[in-house]
């Protein structure tokens, strides 16, 4: 292979993740060319093709574990009449200084403003209500793909946006014993998702009051721990209770012949994973993506310096990538002639693709192919015959490193925590999660947020009870909650 500049310093540059890694994760974002900021639309973003691609993988697989749990998909409207965000008292308390407000259309003022929707709770509620009547009814359980609008101060590509693509579950149950069977299922098909899909370990738990959603009962949520050592929350599953039944009038007779409020649930997550991907596992040369989320698998890169040696190298290629289709995977062979080897190596590293396969006129002769995984390690090579099985268990071995490496990065970056004056002290380092007492007191609670701007992520489910001091007052608390700062 000839020698060339260094691409590095002739594109664009990726900032240090130890130098400034809010900087740098800007920086994997532009240059794996996964979305821009829309500049004209303040706080919107671009989704661009490659990072579009990974939504829709995020989408398929999601998609197919809701339906089969037995989801049905549907569309409500972009608008919602004000007042049925006036409905909920808790909602529109909540949602308020977030609202995008229409006040014309069709060049008339309108009667009613209406809310581009933060969330469909209001107006899905509206409709259950005209479709639910006998037990017979439920469960209705219905999911939505769509976009939704709040207001954002301090925009983030896919972390903090003011449009962002999501899904909405909305069910309606008879009783509260199954509404709250449904929220705990779709945290669970949420937490399983983000491990087996994302290679992201994730702690699913209950969000304190002061942390719920505005009108549920009860907020579960998963946490993932960005390599900042700050807390994402990846996914939220929401026991509303019969807030909106009673709002939205939402009735059912039953069994008995009673009139009845139904119990409802509402759970979502969104592009923002994305975001929570990029920060899980990138590196300082660009993206890492687990290989069941990668939009590219396999990057065949052909060496050669003659013609004769091109139409050889590049039938060497397209066979092999022939045989890595063949198995199910999805395969670039980089046939540009425009562009030089390093320059190719170097656009597939930043854009996350697991594996690269490099095969040249030495290569054909020694019968093997040059294999380099994304996730680090040594250039490598594999016999010919043998390469498109080799390949094919390698990204089940970089998708279960990616997540053992994120799991590990977690349990070392967390600590257990029995003084306030100590917990200070570790949220102005480089933090991280703090296992600490909570004796259930919001003032504690509110004292930790003013002091540190850390939060409690989450009371963890099936977190074993255990007598420790409340790290803020130190009287006698229960169990361990998880502290942390968060995007
Ligand atoms: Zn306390």
């Amino acid at each position: 292979m000839a020698e060339e500049s260094n691409p590095r310093e002739q594109g664009s540059k990726i900032t240090l993740r130890a130098k400034d890694y809010a900087q740098w994760y800007q920086d994997v974002v532009r240059c794996a060319d996964l979305a821009e900021p829309a500049e004209v639309v303040r706080g919107c973003m671009v989704i661009k093709p490659h990072g579009y691609a990974i939504w829709e993988k995020i989408q398929a697989e999601l998609d197919r574990r809701f339906k089969a749990l037995g989801h049905q998909n549907a569309y409500f409207p972009l608008f919602i009449p004000e007042s049925f965000i006036r409905k909920e008292a808790e909602h529109v308390e909540g949602f308020s200084p977030e609202l995008a407000v229409v006040t014309i259309g069709g060049g008339k003022e309108l009667a009613e403003r209406l809310i581009v929707r933060p969330t469909s709770e209001t107006i899905i509620g509206h409709f259950f209500s005209k479709w639910i009547s006998s037990y017979r009814d439920l469960p209705l359980k219905i999911n939505q793909w769509a976009n939704v609008v709040r207001w954002e101060m301090r925009p983030r590509v896919f972390l903090r946006t003011t449009e962002f693509l999501w899904q909405e579950g909305h069910t309606a149950h008879a009783s509260h014993e199954e509404a709250v069977e449904e929220t705990l299922q779709m945290l669970n098909v949420y937490e399983s998702f983000a491990r087996e899909f994302m290679a992201m370990p994730v702690i699913a738990g209950r969000k304190t009051p002061s942390e719920k959603f505005a009108g549920a009962l009860t907020s579960y949520t998963i946490e993932a721990m960005m390599q900042d050592g700050r807390a994402l929350q990846a996914g939220t599953s929401h026991d509303l209770g019969q807030n909106f039944g009673k709002a939205f009038d939402v009735k059912y007779l039953s069994k008995e012949g009673k009139l009845e409020y139904v119990w409802q649930t509402s759970w979502g997550v969104s592009t923002r994973l994305i975001g929570g991907l990029v920060m899980c596992h990138s590196d300082d040369n660009g993206l890492v993506l687990p290989p069941k989320l990668a939009p590219i698998h396999v990057a065949v890169v052909p060496i050669y310096k003659s013609d004769g040696e091109r139409t050889s190298v590049l039938e060497a290629c397209n066979k092999l990538g022939g045989a890595l289709r063949n198995r199910g995977l999805s395969v670039i062979v980089d046939d540009r002639d425009e562009c030089k080897p390093g320059a190719k190596f170097f656009e597939w590293e930043r854009k996350g693709v697991p594996a690269r396969v490099e095969i040249g006129p030495k290569d054909l002769a020694k019968g093997h192919v040059a294999v380099k995984r994304r996730d680090g390690g040594d250039r490598f090579f594999v016999p010919r015959d043998g390469a498109p099985d080799r390949i094919l268990s390698l990204m089940d071995e970089i998708q279960d490193s990616l997540r053992k490496r994120a799991l590990e990065f977690r349990e070392s970056h967390t600590r257990t925590c029995d003084s306030f004056a100590e917990f200070v002290e570790i949220m102005a380092g480089p933090e991280g999660f703090v296992r600490g007492g909570w004796c259930g007191d919001a003032a504690c609670e509110a004292k930790v947020k003013e002091t540190t701007k850390a939060t409690i992520r989450c009371i963890p489910l099936n977190n074993p009870k255990e007598s420790c001091p409340c790290m803020v007052c130190g009287k006698p608390a229960e169990e361990r909650v998880i502290y942390a700062k968060a995007y």
